[in-house]
């Protein structure tokens, strides 16, 4: 969580900015804010790191991935392709806009690939939310084919890849619409926020009057603006997205330590017999917030994670047993457990969810130990980590047998 780990003196500057006015809401109010737009400023940080034409500032990841789809026009009935590892915040936005998820395979690259996607495809597809995983990105170049030969809408959730790019575009920006995450885990944090960005003017103005109730933003009278259509309150305040701000700009920074610590990491570990690591689709944009670690296979894996903690190995996540970031422990998900009735249980889910067969991203998933990497390890600290994480991998691969 390198952003966390760098609070300091320019979140508190621009966050005073904002405690000295008051004004803690991003639109209007021109008389007593001083000229402080916190919420323009965060998106225009992100447009510079980005390239991207237009960045709409939200409350959270989850509400910008919900309002790219929406103002991708995916809603009730239409089925939406999605990975089976991702923050399960991917699929409820799906399931939210009343959609219907349709899992697919992912490969090394730890995102959806080109052949899953084809294999998942139905007379009823409208859509894929692609999820680039682990501050990498998805393997763009197959997967544009699939998405173009047929006729697909691309939604990104770069939840956990802001800053990371292939082949010089950046995550986000290769479908209609694609969002960050400025949560308190990622690459930089607001607190709580997200990003949504698209080249495209249409889909950025849906999404500007979605997540603020169908206020159209135009003019400056507040309760007398037009309202298009229905919105509803996805709404970032002042004071989350002057802590962006600072955090945003520091980012370029984070990115180059991050990859140079993965770089020395992934030499020293290397040499341990049984370690690989994860595809990364283009090494050059990889904003490199995971080691990912790939082992032989499955058992092998569980073994070493088992010998990591009783040596007392911190900072890593066997994602393969995690609630939150694998299908397997999502029951929730497959026995769509809900408060209130979603337009998926009246229309029927498109899949037997319970039942599904992803052989692969099994495999995957049950060989990934990732390791979040610090911006402030020492070179030190890298050597002590590798030692430990060797040695308990290469117990792991030596099992005693009785
Ligand atoms: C973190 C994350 C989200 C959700 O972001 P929040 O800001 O916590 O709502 C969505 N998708 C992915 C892939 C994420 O990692």
């Amino acid at each position: 969580m390198p952003g966390t780990e760098l609070f300091g003196a320019e979140e508190r500057k621009e966050v005073e900015d904002v405690l000295n006015t008051g004004c803690l809401f991003r639109y209007n109010q021109e008389a007593i804010r001083n000229n402080h737009w916190k919420a323009k400023d965060f998106e225009a940080e992100v447009r510079k790191i980005t390239g991207a034409k237009f960045a709409h500032a939200m409350s959270s990841g989850s509400k910008a991935i919900a309002t790219a789809l929406a103002a991708s026009g995916i809603g009730t009935g239409d089925e939406v392709i999605v990975p089976p590892f991702t923050f399960m915040a991917t699929i409820e936005a799906v399931l939210f806009v009343g959609a219907l998820p349709v899992f697919a395979e992912i490969d090394e690259t730890l995102c959806l690939s080109a052949e899953g996607i084809k294999k998942a495809i139905t007379p009823k597809t409208k859509a894929v939310c692609l999820v680039h995983m682990c501050g990498g990105m998805a393997d763009m170049d197959p997967i544009m084919k699939v998405i173009n030969d047929h006729k697909l809408i691309l939604v990104e959730d770069a939840g956990q890849a802001f800053a990371s790019s292939y082949k010089g575009t950046y995550t986000g920006l290769f479908g209609q619409a694609g969002s960050y995450s400025f949560d308190f885990f990622k690459i930089a944090t607001a607190g709580e926020g997200g990003v949504l960005v698209t080249n495209d003017e249409t889909t950025y103005k849906k999404a500007d009057v979605y997540s603020d109730h169908g206020h159209d933003h135009i003019g400056n009278a507040r309760g007398m603006e037009n309202h298009p259509y229905l919105g509803f309150n996805y709404r970032i305040s002042e004071l989350h997205a002057a802590v962006g701000v600072a955090q945003t700009r520091k980012v370029p920074m984070i990115k180059e330590k991050n990859r140079k610590h993965k770089k020395f990491m992934q030499e020293l570990l290397s040499k341990t017999p049984g370690i690989s690591f994860a595809k990364v689709a283009d090494p050059n944009g990889d904003s490199a917030t995971f080691l990912n670690i790939m082992l032989p296979d499955t058992e092998t894996t569980k073994r070493a994670v088992n010998e990591m903690k009783n040596a007392g190995v911190a900072g890593f996540d066997y994602w393969f047993l995690n609630m939150y970031h694998f299908i397997n422990q999502w029951d929730h998900i497959k026995e769509l457990k809900t408060i209130s009735k979603l337009p998926i249980e009246v229309l029927g889910a498109p899949q037997d969810y319970k039942n599904l067969q992803l052989p692969k991203t099994q495999e995957t998933i049950g060989r990934l130990i990732s390791f979040g990497i610090k911006f402030k390890w020492t070179e030190e600290d890298m050597k002590t980590l590798a030692a430990k994480i060797s040695e308990c991998v290469t117990k792991a691969m030596k099992p005693v047998t009785a």
